[in-house]
């Protein structure tokens, strides 16, 4: 009776300890991403309110494979497997913020990678449709986004240059690969006074990060900043 009680005191002892240790870690994580907004986002001059508290609450370690956890808010890309990476913090609070987005708007990304710019991007826009080519990827990053509890964003398996033709259009399009040339598909499912920004170049050249923006039917390119991403690969 005495050794039961000791080791159900142990047991206890245990999971205490091990809830401690998340606890204190989850607050680890915070601290360090709240010094990435302060030190890699606002300081470089991201200003919307919405994507700062985006990037304030979204676990990025989360979405970093865990050996990389550790590294999840570095000023650099991380790897998530598959040959991929998650986009460096800055990156994707600069793409975000140039979305211009109104809070009402029916997004499409192509990349989906982690889930982890579907997730900023659910949070300030209405739906949120995202392709991603590798199965493995997509999957995982779905099954994650749902255990977090995002509702409105939708993983579709494929090759973004097609776009999401049925669910178009769409008031902004993220593109977090590198295209060759822009995907006229994908211009031709942005709304009339919508943007896109998407890198584009060569896999193994300097790409510029465009911004596009489609008014009266125009589609006006601005070139915004030398960036290095993965390619855009074809089926
Ligand atoms: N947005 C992601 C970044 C992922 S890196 C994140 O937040 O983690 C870019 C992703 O684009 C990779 O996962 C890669 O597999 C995917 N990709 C490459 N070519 C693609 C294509 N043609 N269609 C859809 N996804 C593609």
């Amino acid at each position: 009776m005495y050794q039961k009680c000791f080791n159900m005191t142990l047991f206890a002892v245990a999971l205490l300890c091990l809830s401690a240790g998340s606890a204190s870690e989850a607050q680890d994580f915070n601290r360090v991403r709240a010094r990435m907004v302060k030190e890699q986002i606002i300081s470089r001059g991201i200003k919307d309110p919405r994507v700062i508290k985006a990037m304030e609450t979204v676990p990025r370690h989360l979405f970093v494979p865990q050996a990389y956890r550790s590294a999840a808010y570095g000023d650099y890309p991380v790897s998530i497997g598959e040959g991929q990476t998650i986009s460096q913090p800055y990156i994707v609070a600069f793409m975000t913020e140039a979305l211009e987005l109104s809070g009402e708007d029916r997004v499409l990304e192509i990349g989906t990678g982690s889930g982890y710019q579907a997730a900023i991007l659910a949070g300030l826009a209405n739906e949120v449709y995202t392709i991603e080519i590798v199965e493995a990827l997509g999957r995982r990053a779905e099954k994650l986004l749902k255990e977090l509890g995002y509702k409105n964003v939708h993983v579709m398996i494929g090759d973004g240059h097609k776009g999401w033709p049925d669910m178009a259009p769409f008031d902004a399009i993220v593109v977090t690969c590198a295209a060759e040339d822009i995907p006229q598909a994908l211009v031709s499912q942005l709304k009339d006074g919508g943007h896109m920004i998407l890198p584009v170049g060569r896999r193994d050249g300097v790409q510029q990060l465009v911004k596009v923006t489609k008014t009266d039917d125009t589609v006006q390119r601005r070139d915004v900043m030398d960036v290095r991403f993965v390619p855009m690969v074809k089926e």
